[in-house]
């Protein structure tokens, strides 16, 4: 029994099957991205409420039925997902959400929601027999390939912008992977990256051109409605760069639609820096055509000029009835402190961006207080300290002398 039906061209439709190609549309090049279409019919009898409810695998393989990978043997032990979806009393008071969620995808092995997207990846790599792995990343899909790829023992080439922040890359060194820091932008990392895969054959972890990686990003609005018991939130708010999150997590929402475990879909909304938003631009503009400004957020792992996942971005916060909207980097750089000092929970500032996003949607009155929205935290704020500590008052200095001490607190 073949789950997967066929790869599907996102710009020409053109249909191919699973080993007819590798990457990308062969008529339409870069930008003919391939969706993974299943058999949901098939599925449908395997994925019910009771499998689900009896699945006591709290790791990716819980949804391997609906996952591009034909056994949970090619899985690494990493705890992927399962990442808790908090109600956070304080926040909802706050922005007056009485039914606000945030999902926590930091507690993810890298640190990251990438980790969705490599552990399928690496699963592939393996299926496949591959035996070199490489990406170019903003940071966040490079360290999280790489800790994949050191557990699974597959050698791996990582080509990151010289600006990639230092924990990203102490990541990358420590899992041992080869480490390129480019001379350039990340979306000239990324060429780089594309035409030394071509040359030498190696496996290309990308996910604007592999068609497996958002597979697993999906799984993240599968665990969401299981979280919240099938009921399907209003509003999904997240962040975008290259656009392989948001879709990701909608084609999860459209899956559990067609395989009729829940009655709809949320309306999805995207959330960029106006320093890096060609797809809040092609959005207004109502086009697929993205026109390149250099970004400059302080948000790295958004920081993305060319959108290598865009139309399928744009078509998912369309065809939800979402739309896109942009935050300014100070309310990036608030929203970090205002999440951590009233959740606990640290992001990094691409992590927050989708928080920022529905701070700014509540003033604008674009949310009702009953409606249910979830954000999606996606990135530790471990990984980008100097930005965090622009967030935040510096420490006191103290003697040793406890009346030191009480003469500071007089004047905290
Ligand atoms: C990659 C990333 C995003 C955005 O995902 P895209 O697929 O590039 O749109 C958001 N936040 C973090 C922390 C990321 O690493
Ligand atoms: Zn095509």
């Amino acid at each position: 029994m073949k789950k997967i039906l066929k790869l599907k061209c996102v710009k020409c439709g053109a249909e191919y099957l699973e080993n007819e190609v590798e990457y990308v549309c062969p008529q339409c090049g870069i930008e003919g991205i391939l969706d993974v279409i299943y058999d949901y019919e098939l599925i449908s009898r395997e994925l019910t409420k009771d499998y689900l409810l009896n699945n006591e695998d709290k790791n990716i393989t819980r949804y391997l039925p609906i996952l591009p990978i034909e056994s949970a043997e090619y899985f690494e032990p990493l705890q992927v997902g399962n990442t808790p979806l908090y109600e956070v009393k304080k926040l909802r008071r706050l922005l007056e959400l009485d039914n606000l969620y945030i999902k926590d995808d930091t507690r993810n092995p890298t640190l990251s929601f990438k980790d969705r997207a490599s552990a399928v990846g690496i699963a592939k790599a393996k299926e496949l027999k591959k035996d070199v792995i490489v990406a170019s990343s903003t940071g966040n899909a490079a360290s999280s390939i790489s800790g994949f790829a050191a557990s699974a023992g597959i050698k791996n080439y990582i080509f990151v912008p010289k600006t990639a922040p230092e924990a990203k890359v102490t990541q990358l060194l420590v899992f041992g992977s080869t480490v390129f820091l480019v001379d350039g932008t990340y979306d000239e990392a990324f060429e780089l990256c594309f035409k030394a895969a071509e040359r030498f054959g190696w496996y290309n972890r990308s996910c604007a051109i592999n068609p497996y990686l958002v597979e697993g990003k999906k799984t993240v609005a599968f665990e969401i409605l299981e979280q919240l018991n099938f009921k399907v939130p209003d509003y999904v708010v997240m962040a975008v760069g290259d656009g392989c999150s948001i879709s990701g997590a909608y084609k999860g929402f459209v899956e559990f639609y067609k395989l009729g475990l829940v009655d709809k879909i949320p309306k999805m909304i995207g959330v960029q820096s106006e320093k890096s938003n060609p797809v809040t631009r092609a959005f207004n503009k109502n086009t697929y055509e993205f026109d390149y400004i250099p970004p400059t957020t302080i948000a790295d792992s958004i920081s993305v000029g060319i959108p290598r996942n865009g139309i399928k971005a744009l078509k998912a916060v369309a065809e939800s009835g979402g739309f896109m909207i942009d935050v300014t980097d100070e309310e990036i750089i608030e929203s970090i402190r205002i999440l951590a000092s009233n959740s606990g929970i640290f992001g990094e500032p691409a992590g927050v961006t989708g928080f920022a996003g529905v701070r700014k949607l509540k003033k604008l009155g674009l949310f009702k207080k009953e409606d249910i929205v979830v954000t999606v935290v996606t990135g530790s704020g471990l990984k980008d300290l100097r930005t965090a500590q622009r967030a935040v008052p510096k420490a006191y200095r103290v003697s040793t002398n406890i009346d030191d001490l009480v003469e500071l607190l007089k004047n905290i």
